[in-house]
């Protein structure tokens, strides 16, 4: 997962590869809790394009994980894919303080920059930031699951299961009628 800058020519350089997700500290750390299963490698397209001094890398990141439903439980698979506008800059050799060095860093973070060292770049974390990102914020296993029944636990999309549930609004509509009663 390295880049080598001396290979990004004038023209750029496209790289694609893909990677177990057990290599990114994160994700096998997800693995490990059981929060999710990936069926895939983590695939990467990008290029890498030179600008003056800043290296820009483009791309792509997909995969297939399995993960539990957030209403039924269920476990279901759905592909991540996620876009990304990674701008890298050569970490500046003669900043003298640690202090120093340590204001650089968070001022080129704030503009979006990420430092590098040396004559490659490392593109681990920005992978695996683009992965995590690219979960669903709700993880359903389709738009209309019917999720559980609150009061006996039956997947409702297998069907009803006959228990009494009230609406969302079930008391409110109760007292509307009982102000009509009287
Ligand atoms: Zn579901
Ligand atoms: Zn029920």
């Amino acid at each position: 997962m390295y880049l080598r800058i001396e290979q990004i020519k004038e023209e750029g350089l496209t790289l694609e590869f893909e990677e177990k997700p057990e290599v990114f500290p994160e994700l096998s750390e997800m693995i490990n809790q059981g929060e999710c299963n990936f069926i895939a490698p983590i695939k990467t397209a990008l290029r890498a394009t030179r600008i003056d001094d800043m290296i820009e890398v483009k791309g792509e990141i997909n995969t297939f994980v399995r993960l539990p439903c957030g209403r039924c439980l269920k476990e279901y698979d759905t592909a991540l894919k996620s876009r990304f506008d990674l701008t890298y800059t050569h970490r500046i050799p003669d900043a003298q303080e640690d202090e120093e060095q340590a204001d650089i860093e968070i001022s080129a973070a704030e503009m979006g920059l990420i430092y590098f060292a040396g004559e490659e770049i490392n593109l681990q974390d920005g992978i695996q930031e683009q992965v995590i990102m690219a979960f669903p914020v709700k993880a359903l296993c389709r738009e209309n699951c019917q999720g559980l029944c609150s009061s006996c636990g039956n997947d409702l999309n297998q069907g009803d299961c006959g228990c009494d549930r009230l609406p969302p609004d079930g008391r409110f509509a109760a007292l509307k009628n009982l102000k009509l009663d009287t």
